[in-house]
């Protein structure tokens, strides 16, 4: 159905070569985009080849694209390609917390990997990624600021680009306080490093769907709550939240429109030559141990990456590598800088 004006956008979730394509009447005739153009769709006449120009281009030609049907149908029977195998990674206990944290009770007796633990959630994105139908999103006059979802392996810098972007600004951003069931220790204060809370309340509010993500760390909880995220972008701040990819679907809502960004490792030859004398730090903020990266560490980054491209791609508005870190904080500065003035586009689902 058309937007109010008439016209219709879809943001694209594939990227597609005309030139690559058996199945069109004409090459010549066909629109090639990339994943995440947003396209206006001139005719939906065909069942199977729509007419689509490049919004906001000037010259617009109008070319032919599979229609959603047609790619659905044929991106499903390639599935078996598609569908990620379950990365095998190593248990070592200096792998950190990240992953072995977000391991259910389940996986951890079976000792396999977060990844293969994601199995029902490989599924759940089996509903093949091939349009999202969007419309530009008018901001409301005291409505600035927004969520910013990083997402990325262990060890390719995250952190470290959360860190500079706080302190480059700590009026415009900030983060999440977590939830923990552990004990205050005396130099902490309740709402600052954490929000303590009794086992009890966090096993409520887990049921009651309070938490974007949760775990358990030594016998304890720890967690980040919807409200949380709440709270920062009631401070007016744009809010910096890191958590795995898979929960950024629950996010995916008129309420937080996150806009997200995935820090992707460079070729692991650069990998190899720029963090040769770097440490990796499992731990979400620091607490963990920081051991030199290994071989297998730069294989497992590489290996994580493109499962989370792979699984995700469809919903990362932005991808930053992080080959040098300057560079990639200047990048990443850029990308927020723009978020506050270009078009924003959001799904029309989340209009309903
Ligand atoms: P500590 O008890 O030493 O403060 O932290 C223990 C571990 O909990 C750290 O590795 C820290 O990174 C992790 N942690 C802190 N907050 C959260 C959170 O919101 N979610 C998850 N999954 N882990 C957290």
């Amino acid at each position: 159905t058309p937007s109010k004006e008439g016209k219709m956008f879809i943001k694209a979730l594939f990227d597609y070569d005309p030139n690559e394509d058996k199945a069109i009447p004409c090459k010549e005739a066909g629109l090639s985009f990339k994943k995440g153009d947003i396209l206006q769709i001139m005719s939906q006449d065909d069942a199977t080849w729509w007419q689509a120009t490049h919004e906001g281009d000037a010259n617009p030609r109008a070319g032919l694209i599979p229609s959603r049907h047609f790619q659905e149908r044929r991106l499903a029977l390639r599935r078996p390609e598609i569908l990620v195998q379950p990365l095998k990674v190593s248990n070592r206990k200096s792998s950190g917390f990240r992953r072995s944290f977000r391991l259910s009770r389940k996986d951890k007796k079976t000792n396999k990997s977060m990844y293969e633990c994601k199995k029902s959630d490989q599924y759940d994105t089996a509903d093949v990624p091939t349009y999202e139908e969007v419309t530009p999103y008018r901001r409301q006059t005291n409505e600035k600021y927004r969520l910013v979802v990083l997402v990325g392996p262990v060890g390719v810098g995250l952190n470290e680009l959360k860190r500079k972007l706080l302190i480059s600004d700590t009026q415009h951003y900030g983060v999440t306080v977590p939830h923990t069931t552990r004990a205050r220790r005396s130099q902490e204060s309740d709402g600052v490093e954490y929000i303590f809370i009794s086992k009890h309340l966090f096993e409520t509010d887990v049921q009651n769907n309070k938490f974007i993500e949760y775990g358990e760390y030594k016998n304890n909880y720890y967690g980040t709550s919807i409200d949380s995220v709440r709270s920062v972008l009631a401070k007016n701040k744009v809010c910096l939240l890191d958590v795995q990819p898979h929960t950024v679907k629950h996010l995916r809502t008129l309420e937080f429109k996150p806009y997200v960004i995935f820090i992707k490792p460079p070729s692991i030859e650069r990998l190899r030559e720029t963090r040769k004398n770097a440490k990796i730090i499992s731990s979400r903020d620091d607490q963990g141990a920081a051991k030199p990266f290994t071989e297998d560490d730069f294989q497992e980054m590489i290996k994580s990456a493109q499962i989370m491209e792979s699984q995700y791609g469809h919903l990362f508005d932005k991808i930053i590598v992080n080959d040098d870190l300057t560079v990639a904080f200047n990048e990443l500065k850029t990308t927020f800088d723009k978020l506050e003035t270009e078009t924003h586009w959001v799904p029309v689902s989340w209009l309903h």
